[in-house]
């Protein structure tokens, strides 16, 4: 079973926006074992597109085509693949009462454009799933199959993961269940992580049914997506949770969450466990650590509060910082236990150091002091980052909320998860 990608769009040529919908789908594609090998950009031109779906459709079974599913005269897909399928548009009342029921449920008038979208060729039909007002389609072309689905990339993976990989296994003969999670990590390479992992990648290799791919995230951090292939639903499940346990075993408390954890919700997981309450002192970050935790639902049963100590004269005046260099293990150690003091918490966290793109104190751009406090501990780390000043922010945020998170899991365990 082969599935080319083709993505519509002139901005996707003239690098307006990059074309994130097709590695995307293009992963999906991999992990469900469905070959693609290529994938195509093509401009708002129904003769180009026309000849970069019958170009695709010579070469594989399927084709997922994005974009170009619009109301407007310049969204081509839906006529260039009634022409390639050699049929009519039709109207398709089914589709045109979506599309008006979505329009009443936001309280807007419809534009008689939209119903545009209701004209799909004969014979095709629509992606249940439609968060949008685009519906999505599959066109059956002789014992082939063009799916299309629309550019906007949240609507687009919907209909993918919804509809598109299930029917495409399900043509392959594929029975299998694919399920995937993805553990997510702080403070390995990818080389060490890779090294570490070798030997369970290569036992993999021999045994079927499970696989393990690595993804870097930047300042996400380093992913490993755990695939598995089973019969049914629960051994697939039980296939998972044994890898994840496995994987777990190997790389250890690097592991800080899985599918779209972020570092700070389980940051205040392990806080929220063992009822302890936070408090944060940044200079460097500026309220970006402050900011990450309060975007987490509930933050508000351990975190207390930040002080930005940005002038070196507040650290002193509002912190207890001792007079002296700022940038500095002291300065940085001094900040945390302040905050604790001064926001009256248990446990703490601070950073201080040079963003750039200046030196400071004669210290280098990257330069981190990062300190955390635990029942009245100081405990502090020194980094040099190689990053420009968005980076060097974001990267300095993560860890010291990784700091703290590691230090409760070996102080207090048990208690969390
Ligand atoms: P709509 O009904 O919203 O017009 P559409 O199917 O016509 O949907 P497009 O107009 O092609 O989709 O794209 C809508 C938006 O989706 C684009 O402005 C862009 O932000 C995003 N988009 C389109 N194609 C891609 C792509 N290949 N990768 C990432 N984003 C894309
Ligand atoms: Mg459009």
């Amino acid at each position: 079973m082969r599935c080319e990608v083709v993505a519509v769009g002139t901005e996707l040529l003239l690098g307006q926006i990059v074309d994130t919908n097709s590695s995307w789908i293009g992963e999906q594609l991999a992990t469900v074992g469905i070959d693609s090998f290529f994938q195509t950009k093509v401009g708002d031109n129904h003769a180009r597109i026309k000849e970069a779906l019958e170009l695709a459709l010579s070469r594989a079974d399927a084709v997922v085509v994005c974009g170009g599913l619009g109301p407007t005269q310049d969204d081509l897909t839906r006529e260039v693949i009634a022409d390639v399928m050699g049929v009519e548009l039709v109207f398709d009342e089914a589709i045109a009462d979506r599309i008006r029921a979505m329009f009443g449920r936001r309280g807007r008038d419809m534009p008689e454009n939209n119903l545009r979208q209701a004209l799909v060729p004969a014979g095709a039909s629509a992606i249940a799933e439609q968060p949008g007002t685009a519906p999505g389609l599959v066109c059956p072309v002789g014992d082939k199959v063009i799916y299309a689905v629309p550019g906007v990339p949240w609507e687009m993976q919907q209909m993918v993961e919804g509809t598109i990989l299930a029917d495409l296994t399900r043509r392959a003969g594929v029975n299998a269940i694919i399920h995937s999670r993805v553990l997510r990590t702080w403070g390995s390479s990818e080389s060490g992580l890779a090294e570490l992992l070798a030997p369970e990648i290569d036992r993999l290799d021999r045994a079927a049914g499970v696989t393990l791919a690595f993804l870097a995230s930047g300042i996400e951090g380093l992913k490993i997506r755990i695939t598995v292939k089973a019969d049914t639903e629960e051994e697939a499940d039980r296939l998972l949770d044994e890898e994840d346990a496995r994987v777990r075993q190997i790389i250890g408390d690097i592991v800080f969450g899985v599918d779209d954890d972020t570092m700070e919700a389980s940051l205040l997981r392990e806080l929220g466990s063992r009822g302890l309450t936070l408090g944060v002192a940044e200079s460097l970050t500026g309220g970006l650590i402050a900011a990450r935790i309060v975007d987490v639902p509930g933050a508000s049963a351990s975190f207390r509060g930040a002080v930005v100590s940005y002038a070196s004269d507040v650290k002193f005046d509002l912190l207890g910082v001792p007079e002296g260099p700022v940038v500095s293990e002291a300065a940085a150690i001094a900040m945390a236990e302040g905050a604790c003091r001064v926001l009256r918490t248990d446990c703490a966290v601070a950073a201080t150091g040079v963003a750039g793109p200046d030196e400071q104190e004669g210290q280098r751009v990257g330069t981190v002091w990062l300190a955390t406090v635990v029942d009245g501990e100081a405990e502090v780390q020194h980094m040099l980052l190689p990053f420009d000043r968005p980076r060097i922010r974001q990267f300095a945020c993560i860890s010291v909320l990784n700091m703290l998170r590691q230090r409760l899991i070996h102080r207090h365990p048990g208690s969390g998860g």
